[in-house]
């Protein structure tokens, strides 16, 4: 079996002014498909063949550098495009809500903390936020492509929600403006479909 790009669950255009049709046809045309290729390339007459992508990366081999890196490239643009929409933005609600309020005292302080752990990722990666077991949230950032669900990562934990911080993300529209990205994440992000994934992980 091999692993196919998903579909956008929205049209190219959908995320405008946020993040403009050309980033995103070329983000999942050709760089979440290179990913795609990548990874059935790399696990092809190999045992991994047979495993969900979920246990591919919890148990990663971090020193083969082919499978972690196109299998977090092909898991983690699956994610990202899943927890954004055209109807996002605003503030969770339930039990996320009140995890964040707990974790960081509010959301403009939850915000904070995140943008900064994304700001501050220097060269390419990735931020999450992820739920621990009992419930608990945590912000942290990775590099290249690696995912918190990978062994040694040091965030733990399962990531409800990630920002692709790597140039390709947002270089066309907003130069090196990394944090006005960030900034304009925050009107993308699908609270119901991040909670979903919260009561999930917990
Ligand atoms: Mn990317």
């Amino acid at each position: 079996m091999s692993f196919q790009l998903p579909k956008l669950p929205y049209a190219y255009d959908a995320l405008e002014p946020h993040i403009d049709a050309r980033t995103m046809e070329i983000h999942h045309s050709k760089h979440h498909n290179g990913y795609t290729n990548n990874l059935n390339n790399a696990i092809q007459g190999t045992d991994l063949e047979s495993k969900s992508i979920l246990d591919i990366l919890e148990n990663m081999d971090m020193s083969n550098m082919a499978v972690r890196n196109n299998g977090g490239g092909f898991y983690n643009h699956d994610l990202f495009w899943k927890i954004m929409s055209p109807n996002g933005g605003g503030e969770p609600s339930g039990d996320l809500a009140a995890a964040i309020n707990e974790e960081f005292g509010s959301f403009e302080e939850f915000k904070n903390a995140f943008s900064k752990a994304a700001a501050t990722r220097f060269g390419s990666g990735w931020a999450w936020l992820c739920v621990h077991k009992g419930g608990k949230v945590k912000v942290c950032s990775t590099p290249n492509q690696d995912n918190p669900l990978m062994p040694e990562i040091g965030c733990g934990g399962v990531p409800v929600l990630g920002l692709d911080v790597w140039e390709h993300a947002y270089y066309l529209h907003y130069q090196n403006r990394r944090p006005d990205y960030i900034n304009s994440f925050f009107n993308l992000i699908n609270w119901e479909e991040v909670n979903r994934r919260y009561n999930e992980g917990k």
